[in-house]
C-alpha cells in the first residue's frame, strides 16, 4: 500500500503538472467510486484546481467549492491519462480538465476489492469531515513530545501503534517495520512503556525512514510499487540484516508481515506471538 513517502511524493508531481488546470468533468466509472453525496462534484466544474496536497494517505484535489480526498488502498494509482477511453483498464473515476487537449486523472485499482475511492467534501470543513477526521496527526514531522502524547493514549505495541492511522497518520506496514528496525526497538515493544527517550528515539527513527523513502520515491517519474521500495527489514524474510548481518526474521498475521532483526532489535530473541492468533487480525 502506498505510505506517506510516496503519496506525497505523487502529490508534489500531480501539483506541478495539474495545479492551475480548470477541471471540466468528475466521472464515476464505477458506481462505487464515489463514497460521498454531496457536495456534488459539478461545483467544481469551471474551477482551476488550486493544489494537489495530502492528509495521511489521502491524495487532496482541491478546488474553491470541493476538495476530493482520493484513497489508493492497496491496489490503487492516480494515473496520468492522456487516452481518454471510455473502457479504461481497472478505472474507477476520473477527473477531466479543460482544454480537451490536456490529460486527465485516472483512478485504478487493480485486484476485485473496490476499496479504492474518491470522497468529495465542502473544502472549509473537509478536515473535520469523514473519513479524514478520525485521523491521528501526521507522522512526517512529529516532535518527541507529540509522539509521547500519543503514547499515553493507549499501551499497545509500537508496530500496531505505528500503523494505526487514528494514532499517527501516514504509515504502514513498510514504514512500520522499517521504523521499528531503526529504532532498534522490538516491534513487541509497549508504547507505556517507552518513556520520553523512546519517544525520542522512534521520532527521529520516523523522520529518518520518511526521509529516505522521500528522496527514493521523489528520484522517479511515478509512483513505485511496493517492491521496488528500498528497506532494511521489510518484505527480506532470511536476508542478512544491513546493520548486523543477522538474519531478517518474519511473524506472520493475516494481511500483513512484521519483519525484525533479532539481533538489532530484541537482544537476539526470536518472537513468537503467544498473544494474538495468526488467524485473527
Ligand atoms: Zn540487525
Amino acid at each position: 500500500m502506498p505510505e506517506v513517502a510516496e503519496v506525497q511524493a505523487h502529490a508534489e508531481r500531480l501539483d506541478r503538472d495539474f495545479a492551475g488546470l480548470t477541471l471540466a468533468k468528475f466521472q464515476a466509472l464505477k458506481f462505487t467510486a464515489l463514497r460521498t453525496v454531496a457536495p456534488a462534484p459539478d461545483a467544481a466544474y469551471g474551477e482551476p484546481l488550486e493544489r494537489v496536497g495530502r492528509r495521511g494517505k489521502y491524495l487532496l484535489l482541491e478546488f474553491a467549492s470541493v476538495t476530493f480526498a482520493v484513497h489508493l488502498m492497496q491496489g490503487g494509482r492516480l494515473l496520468v491519462d492522456a487516452k481518454k477511453s471510455l473502457k479504461a483498464r481497472a478505472g474507477q473515476a476520473r477527473f477531466v480538465f479543460a482544454p480537451d487537449t490536456v490529460p486527465a486523472l485516472l483512478l485504478t485499482e487493480q485486484g476485485t476489492e473496490r476499496k479504492a475511492g474518491v470522497w468529495a467534501l465542502d473544502p472549509a470543513t473537509a478536515l473535520s469531515t469523514p473519513p479524514l477526521d478520525t485521523l491521528g496527526p501526521e507522522a512526517w514531522g512529529i516532535t518527541p513530545d507529540a509522539l509521547l502524547e500519543r503514547f499515553a493514549l493507549k499501551n499497545q505495541r509500537l508496530h500496531g501503534f505505528l500503523r494505526d492511522q487514528r494514532m499517527l497518520a501516514g504509515l504502514g506496514r513498510l514504514l512500520a517495520n522499517e521504523i521499528c528496525h531503526r529504532a532498534r526497538l522490538s516491534p513487541f515493544a509497549m508504547t507505556g512503556s517507552l518513556g520520553p527517550p523512546g519517544a525520542a528515539t522512534v521520532a527521529a527513527a520516523i523522520d529518518a525512514c520518511i526521509t529516505e523513502g522521500l528522496a527514493y520515491e521523489r528520484s522517479r517519474p511515478d509512483m513505485s510499487s511496493s517492491k521496488d521500495r528500498p528497506s532494511a527489514v521489510h518484505n527480506r524474510t532470511g536476508e542478512v540484516c544491513p546493520v548486523c548481518a543477522d538474519t531478517v526474521r518474519a511473524i506472520e498475521y493475516v494481511g500483513y508481515t512484521v519483519n525484525y532483526c533479532p539481533t538489532c532489535q530484541t537482544g537476539g530473541k526470536v518472537l513468537a506471538d503467544n498473544t494474538t492468533s495468526k488467524f485473527l487480525k
